[in-house]
């Protein structure tokens, strides 16, 4: 039988996440030489394209991009992060002439650039969010991936949540790095499996409670990296890593409801994102890397 092998480092010995029969269907695997943790088996290049054509991307039953849209996008918590986001693009690459966001979503980020008088283009997989971004917010966005989108070089890239949605992230990586000019940066933020958030959630499944990890590690998310894990990724595309800041994002957005259960778990992520920050190991890492 062909086992699939680690996406990371082609290893083929894994140990499974947890071994409850209630986290089986999560299909988390660590490998055992690189630590790359990943869905086993991953799905098809099919599979993803038909989960994100059909994904809730204009609100109607979550309003998590809907919000993003209106007058009042940047009030919300969401879209003071895409601001921070942009602010610190800015920031570190002062006079940025053409910047590429990959999986541009709801499109605020590329708004926000184009509102400093920065060039910046999207590419989104999503169809319907690529002709939502652009009617919302007048952005310049290509539906699609890297693959199809047309020959152009970029002196920053940006990824914000992306990486963890990928089933090659050798082949985003590579394909980013091919788009970069010499000295280019690319930012990619995604979940830090090392953090405390997801030691808790993997503690409370060992107690048997079981339902936070199953949201947590659910079908979206098919890689999980930690430092060291994207340090490799990155170095083997001739990446320089110069720096990887941790942060945390709004996670309590899946438990807004008035109910007993829900105000508890945001009751318990505010207080273990406090302690996370204090002690370095919050929920997502931001890493900046720089093509030689
Ligand atoms: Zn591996």
């Amino acid at each position: 039988m062909d086992i699939p092998s680690c996406v990371l480092c082609g290893g083929t010995g894994f140990t499974p996440l947890l071994t409850s029969a209630a986290m089986q269907a999560s299909r988390f695997g660590r490998c055992n030489e690189c630590s790359l943790l990943q869905m086993r088996p991953m799905p098809s290049q099919r599979e993803v394209f038909d989960y994100y054509q059909t994904y809730d991307i204009v609100g109607e039953e979550h309003s998590y991009f809907r919000a993003l849209w209106g007058p009042d996008s940047l009030a919300t918590q969401e879209g003071m992060e895409i601001r921070e986001r942009s602010e610190w693009v800015l920031a570190t690459t002062p006079t940025p002439r053409r910047v590429l966001e990959v999986g541009s979503g709801h499109g605020l980020f590329l708004k926000l650039l184009s509102d400093a008088g920065v060039h910046a283009e999207g590419v989104e997989l999503s169809q319907r969010a690529a002709e939502r971004s652009r009617q919302a917010h007048g952005v310049h966005v290509h539906a699609g991936t890297l693959d199809t989108l047309p020959d152009a070089k970029f002196d920053v890239i940006a990824m914000w949540d992306l990486l963890e949605h990928v089933a090659d992230p050798h082949r985003l990586i590579a394909q980013a790095a091919a788009r970069l000019d010499s000295g280019g940066i690319l930012f990619v933020e995604t979940p830090d499996e090392a953090a405390l958030l997801d030691r808790a959630i993997l503690g409370l499944a060992r107690l048997g409670v079981s339902w936070p990890a199953r949201q947590f590690y659910g079908i979206h998310h098919l890689v999980l990296f930690r430092r060291a894990t994207i340090r490799r990724l990155f170095e083997e595309h001739d990446l320089r890593v110069e720096r990887i800041t941790g942060a945390s994002t709004y996670v309590a957005r899946s438990f807004s409801g008035p109910g007993l259960r829900d105000r508890a778990a945001r009751a318990f992520l505010g207080g273990l994102f406090g302690v996370a920050k204090l002690v370095d190991r919050q929920n997502k890492m931001i890493v900046v890397a720089r093509k030689a």
